[in-house]
C-alpha cells in the first residue's frame, strides 16, 4: 500500500503517562504504516519541560503558530502532590494549556464524540453541541476583599492621558465582600473572531448568550462587539452558507438547549461557559468521548482530548497491568488534526484519510468493541465487549486497512 503523502508538517506535542503511552501506540498501529507523517515534535512531557524550564511549550505554540495546525497529548499540571511525585522539579510549571492559549490567543471549543447506541441524558439531543468559552478575565482576573465595617467602596479609572472616571459601587450599613472585575475589548473581539471562524470551518450555527439584562453595560459590552464582528466580517459568509448567528439572553438559551437537537456551537462567558461545558459533557455520557480544539482568530487550530492524562490507568499499567483506557478522543485529535493539515494544503488523500480514520473507530464500536468506560453506557441490549485499549486499537486498524484497501 502506498503512504499518504504530506508536505506541511504538523506540531506534535508529545505528553504524559498514560496518554503519552496511547500516544505511541496510535501512531505505530493507526498512522505511521498508512502516512508518510510529517510533524515537528515537541516533548511536552513533564521530565522534558523541566529539563527545558518549560521553554519547549513556548516553542511548540511558536510552531503552531508558524505551521498552523497542532496535534496535543495530555499532559501533567503539576500541583504539590506532583511536586512529591517528581522531586527532580525544578518549579511548579504553569498548565501548558494556559500558556498555549495565552500565545495563540485562542478559544478551545469542546465537543462530544456522539455514538447511536449511546443516548444522552436529554433524549431530543441527537448532534454533538460544541461549547465554546471565552478563557480570560471577569471572575477569573479579579480583584476580592472583605470589609467590616459601615462605608463606601468607590471604583476609579485612571487613565493614561489623566482622565479619571470614578463610580459609587455601594455604600454599606456593616461588614460587606467586594469583587472588582473586568474583561478587555481586545479579548472579547478576539473571543468573537475565533467562534465565528470556527462556526465557518465547522458550517455550524453559532449561539451566544449573555446576561445584558441585569449586567447592561459588562454583558451589553460582549453582546455589542459580537454583533458588531459578525455585521462587519462574517455575515456574507454566513449568508453564503446558510448558518445562523443567534443571540440570546442566558436563561433562554439553557432552556432552548435542552430542548434542541444539537448540532450548534453556544459560546459563553468564562464563568457559564466553566460550568455549562461540564454539564454538557456529563450528559452526553463521557469525559473519555470529549474532544477539545484550541482556534485562534486567524484560523490557527490545535486538537487535543479534553480528558487528562489519565494517571490511575497508568499506575496500573506501570505495574504490568493491560489498562483499557479510552483512546477515542486523543485518535479524533489527530484526525481532526490531519484533516486540517489537508484542507488547508488541498491534499484530499489526507482528508479523506482523517475521515476514514474516524469511520473505523464508529464500525468498531458498532461491532460492540470498545473500552470497558463504554460498556456501561451503551443502549440495553446492545452486544457490547470491553477489551483493553491495544485489542481496541487493533480493531480500528484492522477496519481502517479495509477502508484503504
Ligand atoms: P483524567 O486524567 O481526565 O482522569 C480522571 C478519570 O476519568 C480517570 O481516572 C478515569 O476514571 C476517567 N477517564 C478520563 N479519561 C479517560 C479515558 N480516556 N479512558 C477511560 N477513562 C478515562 O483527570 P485527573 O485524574 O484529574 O488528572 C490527571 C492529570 O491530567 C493531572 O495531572 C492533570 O493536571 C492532567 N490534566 C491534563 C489536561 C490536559 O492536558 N488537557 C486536562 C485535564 C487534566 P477511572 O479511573 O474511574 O477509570
Ligand atoms: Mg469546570
Amino acid at each position: 500500500m502506498k503512504k499518504i503523502q504530506m508536505t506541511t508538517p504538523i506540531v506534535e506535542m508529545d505528553g504524559d503517562e498514560m496518554t503519552r503511552v496511547l500516544w505511541a501506540m496510535i501512531k505505530e498501529k493507526l498512522l505511521l504504516p498508512f502516512v508518510d507523517l510529517k510533524t515537528e515534535y515537541y516533548d511536552l512531557g513533564l521530565p522534558h519541560r523541566n529539563e527545558t524550564k518549560d521553554q519547549v511549550t513556548i516553542d511548540a505554540a511558536n510552531a503552531t503558530k508558524r505551521l498552523g495546525v497542532a496535534v496535543k497529548c495530555a499532559t501533567i499540571t503539576p500541583n504539590r502532590q506532583r511536586m512529591e511525585e517528581y522531586p527532580e522539579l525544578t518549579e511548579m510549571w504553569k498548565s501548558p494549556n494556559g500558556t498555549i492559549r495565552a500565545i495563540l490567543d485562542g478559544t478551545a471549543f469542546r465537543a462530544p464524540i456522539v455514538l447511536p447506541f449511546i443516548h444522552p441524558v436529554v433524549k431530543n439531543w441527537e448532534a454533538p453541541i460544541t461549547i465554546a468559552r471565552h478563557a480570560y478575565g471577569d471572575m477569573y482576573k479579579a480583584v476580592d476583599m472583605v470589609t467590616d465595617e459601615p462605608g463606601t467602596c468607590t471604583m476609579t479609572f485612571k487613565g493614561d492621558s489623566g482622565a479619571e472616571k470614578t463610580l459609587n459601587v455601594q455604600t454599606v450599613r456593616g461588614p460587606a465582600v467586594w469583587q472588582g472585575q473586568h474583561n478587555t475589548e481586545e479579548s472579547i473581539r478576539a473571543f468573537a473572531k475565533s467562534c465565528f471562524q470556527y462556526a465557518i470551518d465547522t458550517k455550524q450555527d453559532l449561539w451566544f448568550s449573555t446576561k445584558d439584562t441585569i449586567s447592561k453595560v459588562y454583558d451589553g459590552e460582549f453582546k455589542r462587539i459580537f454583533g458588531e464582528e459578525y455585521e462587519t466580517n462574517y455575515k456574507a459568509k454566513f449568508d453564503a452558507l446558510g448558518l445562523t448567528y443567534f443571540y440570546t439572553l442566558i436563561d433562554d438559551a439553557v432552556a432552548r438547549v435542552i430542548r434542541s437537537k444539537g448540532g450548534f456551537i453556544w459560546a459563553l462567558k468564562n464563568y457559564d461557559g466553566d460550568v455549562m461545558s461540564d454539564m454538557i459533557a456529563t450528559a452526553f455520557g463521557s469525559l473519555a468521548m470529549m474532544t477539545s480544539v484550541l482556534v485562534s482568530p486567524d484560523g490557527t487550530m490545535e486538537f487535543e482530548a479534553s480528558h487528562g492524562t489519565v494517571t490511575r490507568h497508568y499506575y496500573r499499567y506501570l505495574k504490568g497491568e493491560q489498562t483499557s483506557t479510552n483512546p477515542m478522543a486523543t485518535i479524533f485529535a489527530w484526525s481532526g488534526a490531519l484533516k486540517r493539515r489537508g484542507e488547508l494544503d488541498g491534499l484530499d488523500d489526507l482528508t479523506a484519510f482523517g475521515e476514514k480514520l474516524e469511520a473505523a473507530c464508529f464500525d468498531t464500536l458498532s461491532a460492540g468493541i470498545m473500552t470497558k468506560d463504554l460498556v456501561g453506557l451503551v443502549e440495553p441490549g446492545f452486544p457490547a465487549t470491553g477489551v483493553t485499549s491495544e485489542a481496541f486499537l487493533d480493531a480500528i486498524a484492522a477496519r481502517l486497512r479495509e477502508k484503504l484497501a
